[in-house]
């Protein structure tokens, strides 16, 4: 079910922005704010709120071919990439609609956080 207030469930439905990908279940699109070279965000077109929240093994399962099919159209699988999502206040996140930030293009560095 999408939530017709959310961001992401428009993008994912096609609704507004560019989709990169899609398939049954999941989209991919570009980050409006890039922080790396490439930096692509994949969604599942059902609205969760985050990964913790009713995602279904399906969805998953195209969420991950959505990682593979960005990875081969940006040429990041050889240097290598990131794929992280940030859920809740500790981590920043922004848009409460389940995303994965696939990182690459660039080397990343080491993953940081502040000290604790
Ligand atoms: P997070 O902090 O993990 O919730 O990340 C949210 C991400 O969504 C940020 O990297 C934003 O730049 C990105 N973002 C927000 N609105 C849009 C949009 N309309 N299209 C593409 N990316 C967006």
């Amino acid at each position: 079910m999408s939530d017709t207030d959310c961001i992401f469930c428009k993008i994912a439905a096609g609704e507004m922005g560019e989709l990169i990908y899609e398939n049954e279940r999941a989209a991919a699109f570009h980050d409006v704010s890039p922080q790396a070279a490439v930096h692509v965000l994949v969604v599942p077109k059902s609205h969760h709120d985050n990964i913790c929240d009713g995602v279904d093994g399906d969805t998953l399962a195209a969420m991950v071919d959505a990682v593979q099919a960005v990875v081969e159209q940006t040429q990041i699988a050889q240097s290598g990439y990131r794929v992280i999502t940030n859920t809740g206040a500790d981590a920043g996140q922004a848009v409460a609609h389940l995303h994965w930030h696939v990182l690459g293009g660039q080397n990343l560095g080491p993953l940081v956080v502040p000290e604790h």
